[in-house]
């Protein structure tokens, strides 16, 4: 390396990668998210200011290569760039409704205690994932914040760990979907076992408006295999639904699936005001 670029001791300990695990503005992720990107135009996620960009050389262009005296080097923001576009990839294919993309925990606004309490429950399962044992049961009467709060939970596990993660919501997205396989003119004809497969083996899956679902035997099968699968694969699961699950127990043709679920969630209640009119 040429002499004039040595940098100093200090500031080589500053480049370490132990110290940029105390980035506050990214809480060690390299990335930070601009919540009013649509209104200026610009990207939702960012290399972080901080601990990115300062170190970058290359200017935030793709490949994220720079030269040095003649040498073409890889920059330190690569790793980042590239970890964003992979996010955004999955994220675009997540299937998370327009209304609810790129919210973040910060724009949960807590109304009462069961929005705090469910907020709390949120906040610590983003902090502390993977390592986490239940998924989330999160039900009560309609307008409480629901899919927000899950699409909330998908968006910064998506953005933090780079993994893949779907959002169904059960009739539309995910019976429907499979329904169109048994129909021969459809693109999708005989291919039930691969959008099956596709959501029992992603790795974070939301099932919105669990319990609405006509209980024919079949949607009741299709649905338990999905759910014992992921349970089984030990998958991160949440289900969001209007109905109550200690009452839905009773109840033949869900009990079977509520069990597992209850096996596998931590249940919350979300009741009370509507939270719709604020979004
Ligand atoms: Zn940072
Ligand atoms: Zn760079």
């Amino acid at each position: 390396m040429n002499s004039t670029k040595v940098k100093p001791r200090e500031s080589k300990a500053i480049n370490s990668n132990n110290n940029s695990k105390y980035c506050i503005s990214c809480e060690f992720t390299g990335i930070i998210h601009n919540p009013h990107f649509e209104q200026l135009g610009t990207e939702p996620l960012a290399p972080c200011p901080k601990c990115v960009k300062t170190k970058c050389k290359c200017g935030g262009i793709s490949p994220y290569y720079y030269n040095e005296n003649g040498k073409i080097l890889q920059c330190s923001c690569r790793e980042t760039a590239l970890k964003i576009q992979k996010i955004k990839s999955i994220y675009a294919k997540s299937g998370i409704d327009k209304k609810y993309r790129w919210k973040f925990i910060n724009n949960y606004e807590v109304i009462n205690k069961a929005t705090e309490q469910a907020k709390n429950t949120a906040y610590n399962i983003i902090r502390e994932f993977p390592n986490v044992k239940k998924g989330l049961f999160l039900w009560g009467n309609p307008g409480t914040g629901k899919t927000l709060l899950s699409s909330i939970i998908l968006t910064e596990l998506i953005t933090r760990h780079g993994i893949d993660g779907k959002y169904i919501k059960i009739s539309r997205t995910f019976f429907n979907r499979i329904k169109s396989t048994f129909n021969e003119s459809s693109p999708t004809y005989g291919e039930a076992d691969l959008i099956e497969r596709e959501f029992a083996e992603v790795d974070l899956l939301v099932i919105d408006d669990f319990g609405v679902q006509r209980d024919s035997e079949w949607e009741l099968e299709t649905l338990y295999n999905l759910v014992d699968a992921r349970y089984e694969a030990l998958k991160f699961t949440i289900f969001t639904s209007n109905v109550n699950p200690s009452q839905s127990m009773k109840d033949k043709s869900h009990g079977r699936i509520l069990s597992r679920i209850k096996e596998m969630c931590s249940i919350i209640e979300l009741s009370g005001a509507d939270y719709r009119d604020r979004l």
